[in-house]
């Protein structure tokens, strides 16, 4: 069977970066983003999403049975960038500094959310 094409999605939020989650079960949580998927246009936050997986036993692996509680993908329209300066969760915008370099801002305080 054929593959099905995806379009890779344009993520404003990247790794590190301190997001809200806007809706679903862990709305009004903050957490730390720990990966980005472009083609599913989903991200995983650190301590938000959790969804407890049944685990067989695995010695080779060193993994203990049971349940595991593991974050999982939210849609990356449902989380929203907290700036480090104003503390609100923002809509991203992009800068263009004086040497070029694009950076990406926030749109209550326009302080750049890049480093
Ligand atoms: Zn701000």
């Amino acid at each position: 069977m054929a593959q099905k094409e995806l379009k890779r999605h344009t993520i404003s939020i990247r790794k590190g970066d301190t997001v809200r989650v806007m809706s679903g079960k862990s709305a009004g949580k903050n957490g730390r983003v720990l990966s980005v998927n472009p083609r599913k246009n989903t991200v995983i936050v650190e301590h938000t999403n959790i969804i407890k997986r049944h685990t067989k036993p695995n010695p080779a692996k060193n993994i203990k049975g049971g349940i595991v509680e593991k974050e999982a993908a939210i849609n990356a329209s449902n989380v929203q960038i907290v700036c480090a300066s104003c503390g609100k969760h923002t809509r991203i915008g992009k800068q263009v500094l004086p040497d070029g370099t694009k950076v990406r801002s926030c749109k209550h305080c326009g302080s750049t959310l890049d480093k």
